[in-house]
Order: C-alpha cells, then structure tokens, then sequence
C-alpha cells in the first residue's frame, strides 16, 4: 500500500525534463533505516542514472509524490538525530558568522524574501532579525519550536503552494532541490514569484567532489533514498538558464567537512560506531584545506545566484 511503502516510478531528468540517460551507479539506503517506509528497501541498490542532455545525475526509478509526501510528514527529522530539529530555536555567534560571510543577502533593507525548506528554521529567522519581510514553505510537518513562534511558514507540496506573480525581491533554498521530484515545476513557480531583478539562492550537494566518488553511498551528501537529485556545477547552471535566470554568482562552498562526516557515516553504516568526527574540534581542523578545496572544485556544497532579467 502506498501508506506503509515507498513506491518507486519511472523517472525523467528533473533539470531538462527528458528521458535520454546512461547508468551511473547503484546506491544502498544509508540514511533513516528505521523508517518504517523504507523497511522493503534496505536491501535494494537504488538505481542512479546521468542524462546525456543536461549531464544531470539522478534516480530512476525514483519515489513517487505520494511515497515523498508520506516520507517527509513521517517525522522524518526526529528519525535523524543530527538534524537538531524540534529543539529550542536560538541563534549563536557561529550560525551569524556563517549567514553573514558565507551567504548571499537580499538586495536591500527590508526585502521581502521566501526561504523554500527552512529545515530548523535557524537562516529565516536570521533573515528576519536583520529586517527582511519574511515567508517561508516547507513540505512536510513544521512544528513550532520556542524561538520562532513568528516565522510565518506554510506547509504543503509543490503543486499546492501559490504566490501572486512578482512578489518577492529575494528567494532561496538550501539542500533542498536535491530532494526535489518535479524541479521544473519548482523553478517555474519562482521565477513568476520573483520581482524583475530579483535574486535567486541555492546551495545543492556536489556530486562531482572526489568524497562523492571515494565514499559512494556513504559519502555525507549522498543521503540514500532522500536525494534523489545529485547536482554538479554544470547541471546547476543548466537548470537556471534553462528557465531564464542569469547566472551572476557560482561557488564551490568553503565549509562543507565532506571528508570527516563521510567517514563517520561509513563508522555508523557498518559498525554502528558513533565517532566524534561530528565534532567541532574535528570540523576546525579541516578548515585549513577548505580553501584548497573551494579553489579545486572539491567541496561537497555549491552555491549559485540566478537573477530574474529586468524586461
Ligand atoms: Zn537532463
């Protein structure tokens, strides 16, 4: 029943729409093995597939809208206990640094801005302490949490959520259009919500990093059977000039700590063992490679900007 399991489908290229791929690889479910959605999938290898238009990578067959929808409202983040979710909302001097140095900002005081997938909400309510208008969706259950009883976020699924045309000046997600079926009809929908000029911000996993290829199923980002879209740079730029963004900004992230959180996916995968690898300690000793890893191309994140022409 497609309550009580996950129901796989034939798949097309969510960046280009089209059914013209090659095999990639085979992944093994690596994350939330408790669900009880996933009990009949565990011991299946999750077909990957690379579309010879857009060189997008992505999985097929993949869960249909119904399997994804009961997945994310099955408590999906009290199944991850690294998510830190549910917990009490408060900004520390870390999460300001970050939001202020390491990602783009509105374009002005007082923008009204969208945050698609606010996960602990942590980056909206920032947004909306530095003055920004803001609204945020999410696709499955939002509990409210004690810190951000005033973000105002909606709840649904893609086909549901509606905005007049035009009205927002800055829009972003974070890990999210990796978990994204129908990414055309997602970039649709923001580029009507978006003002003419308007910016749009999002940070996806890099599948072409060299963890992603070392560590195949248990390489942090990989997140089996959650994404089922992996973006490299290439496929990242297609999906916004395919949909009449500019790209003005793209960058291989700083922080991601691929190598280190890897590695304690693979500990916990195989043997169960919680490693500190998680840890700040170990997060501030790889940072002297960050930068070598950015210029190579090497991080685990990216992040680009796609402007809606002014017409
Ligand atoms: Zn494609």
């Amino acid at each position: 029943m497609e309550s009580t399991s996950f129901i796989l489908e034939k798949a097309y290229c969510p960046v280009c729409g089209q059914d013209i791929s090659k095999p990639w690889k085979r992944y093994k479910i690596s994350r939330r093995k408790s669900n009880a959605l996933l009990q009949g999938l565990l011991d299946t290898e999750l077909q990957f597939v690379q579309c010879q238009k857009c060189l997008h990578h992505y999985m097929d067959p993949a869960p249909s809208e119904n399997s994804l929808q009961h997945y994310y409202g099955s408590n999906y983040f009290s199944n991850d206990a690294s998510a830190n979710h549910n917990s009490v909302l408060k900004l520390t001097l870390a999460d300001r640094f970050f939001y202020s140095c390491c990602r783009p900002q509105p374009p002005k005081k007082a923008s009204r801005v969208l945050e698609i997938g606010p996960g602990n909400g942590k980056h909206l309510l920032w947004l909306e302490k530095k003055g920004h208008h803001v609204q945020g969706l999410d696709y499955g259950d939002y509990p409210k949490v004690t810190g951000g009883e005033s973000l105002n976020i909606q709840v649904g699924n893609i086909a549901s959520w509606d905005f007049p045309d035009h009205s927002f000046d800055f829009i972003c997600c974070y890990w999210v259009l990796e978990h994204v079926k129908d990414t055309r009809l997602f970039l649709t929908k923001i580029f009507k919500w978006l003002k003419p000029g308007g910016s749009f911000v999002f940070g996806v996993p890099n599948v072409e990093c060299p963890d992603a290829k070392f560590f195949g199923s248990y390489w942090h980002h990989a997140v089996i059977p959650d994404h089922i879209s992996q973006f490299s740079m290439p496929s990242a730029e297609y999906m916004l000039t395919d949909h009449g963004f500019k790209v003005t900004h793209k960058k291989y992230d700083l922080l991601s700590f691929d190598t280190q959180l890897s590695i304690w996916d693979w500990c916990m995968g195989n043997w169960g063992i919680n490693t500190p690898l998680q840890s700040s300690f170990f997060k501030l000793l790889s940072l002297p490679f960050a930068p070598i890893k950015s210029a190579l191309g090497w991080s685990g994140l990216i992040t680009l900007v796609g402007e809606k022409p002014v017409e």
